[in-house]
């Protein structure tokens, strides 16, 4: 082999190996932006969800529910000065409970109050709170959620413990909670 054939062969394996090289940082930055996209997605739906306007009706968070069985119970007093945030949606243990718009799960996780609770991002950037769930469905934080998508099942964790099984559902915009009540009411069925 003489010189410059073996300096052509070093070039083309250099040549090679950059080639490889790019080919694995192209990987790996198509590997990364795939990871990002989901997060990427719902960033933009979270801006487009803000821009839509707050509903006029929502979607019963309970499908069979009788409409006696719903009482405006908003801004009833409760303990420690406390007023009551939202209505209650008195139904058996393990009535399903569906979701009232469209958005995406906030949060899916436990607190004092609420016990199993669920949090919607929805439409005019509202968050929609569903307390007291005995389980929950399979959704979870980050998962986009439609109108009448299963959220989990009626139960009386946390807080109401001591009650009867119920939804505690909440909507809470930008100058803070709102009754759900009317809008609920309007819906036909
Ligand atoms: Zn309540």
């Amino acid at each position: 082999m003489s010189y410059s054939d073996s300096n052509k062969l070093l070039e083309s394996e250099s040549a090679l190996s950059k080639a490889a090289r790019n080919i694995a940082i192209g990987g790996l930055s198509i590997a990364l932006a795939f990871a990002a996209l989901p997060w990427l997605q719902l960033a933009r739906y979270g801006i487009h969800l803000e821009s839509m306007p707050v509903p006029a009706t929502l979607a019963l968070p309970i499908a069979d529910l009788k409409r006696g069985k719903m009482i405006d119970t908003w801004h009833a007093a409760r303990a420690q000065h406390r007023h009551h945030e939202g209505i209650d949606l008195f139904a058996s243990k393990g009535t399903p409970i569906v979701a009232t718009t469209e958005g995406f799960v906030l949060w899916r996780g436990q607190d004092k109050l609420g016990g199993n609770v669920v949090w919607v991002f929805g439409p005019g950037g509202q968050q929609h709170y569903y307390a007291h769930l005995d389980q929950f469905a399979d959704v979870h934080t980050g998962d986009r959620v439609h109108a009448g998508m299963l959220l989990g099942y009626v139960g009386n964790t946390g807080n109401a413990s001591t009650t009867p099984p119920h939804l505690h559902y909440g909507v809470y915009g930008d100058a803070g909670a709102i009754n759900p009540y009317p809008l609920l009411a309007m819906t036909p069925g």
